[in-house]
């Protein structure tokens, strides 16, 4: 088994004045990561993100080799955020995909909302789970999958990249099969199109990575375009490894950009005391209202429970 085509594309969408998502499409690593936090730290975190995973090298294999990844892209981005006031509390989600063809496994770390989904043999399944307040209470039973997409506090994440010194990782490994198309994408997707919708369009493009990126981001667009969306493709083939891809796995160090370099000045009011609730393009608003939602529901399971043993 080879690696196949890849391909990755990015929006800001129809509402949103900025695009706080990057990616990484550089085979054998691809990533998605979707920023949150006031003027452009969304953006910064998202970008710092992305830098740290592209500076993964050839030793840099499996769910570990993710894990550590993530967890440097951690570090990183809540020390700047220390290091400059404008960033402070900023965050993002991140999905990284590893993949070791040689050995046959692709490695997934995420944390946040931003999906790995795979469309094997014409189905399509959805790998991680969201670290979101609507997927918690999907899993508690509290709201049903089809409440939860038209939740107002969709957005809401559980976890975040950035906003903690240390970060706990997700990651999970599959053992690929010839002919998997793998999809990592920020939520503007699938909160603007169905997981129905997306395998009808990967196979519509003949699972072709660049067309059926380009159809899904026009896909989210063509229903409103809320939030900016990222979508990156990649697929797995019959076949040997050549001496010519191996070499390709070697990526380059990227460096940085030279505005982030971390200044060494006091630190902020870094508030390390904030709730572990995070709201893409939202400040403290939205994570007061999730905080109120979960309060709320704690209250009425109360209530219930007293009703019920007081009948
Ligand atoms: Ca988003």
């Amino acid at each position: 088994m080879r690696m196949g085509r890849a391909a990755g594309v990015t929006d800001t969408g129809r509402r949103r004045l900025r695009n706080e998502d990057a990616f990484i499409c550089e085979p054998p690593l691809f990533a998605v990561a979707d920023g949150m936090g006031g003027a452009r730290a969304g953006e910064i975190a998202a970008r710092l993100a992305a830098a740290a995973l592209e500076e993964a090298g050839s030793e840099t294999r499996g769910a570990e080799g993710v894990e550590a990844l993530i967890v440097e892209a951690n570090r990183r981005i809540w020390e700047r955020s220390l290091a400059d006031p404008e960033t402070a509390g900023m965050g993002t989600t991140v999905t990284a995909a590893l993949v070791d063809a040689a050995q046959g496994n692709v490695a997934i770390g995420h944390v946040g909302d931003s999906r790995a989904y795979l469309l094997r043999n014409g189905v399509l399944e959805q790998l991680t789970t969201d670290h979101s307040l609507v997927a918690e209470l999907v899993q508690s039973g509290v709201l049903t999958p089809e409440e939860a997409e038209r939740h107002p506090q969709r957005s809401a994440i559980t976890r975040a990249l950035g906003t903690e010194p240390t970060v706990e990782v997700e990651v999970l490994t599959i053992a690929p099969e010839p002919g998997d198309l793998f999809l990592l994408c920020s939520d503007g997707l699938p909160t603007m199109v169905s997981d129905d919708e997306i395998a009808a369009a990967l196979q519509a493009a003949e699972r072709a990575p660049a067309a059926a990126a380009e159809a899904l981001v026009a896909r989210a667009n063509a229903r409103g375009g809320e939030d900016n969306v990222t979508v990156v493709l990649f697929e797995l083939v019959e076949g040997e490894t050549t001496e010519e891809e191996e070499q390709l796995e070697e990526v380059e160090p990227v460096e940085q950009d030279s505005g982030s370099d971390p200044g060494r000045g006091q630190t902020p009011e870094a508030d390390t005391s904030e709730a572990d609730v995070h709201r893409h393009g939202a400040g403290p608003g939205g994570r007061m209202a999730a905080l109120l939602l979960v309060a709320a529901i704690v209250v009425i399971g109360a209530l219930a429970l007293f009703w019920g043993i007081s009948r």
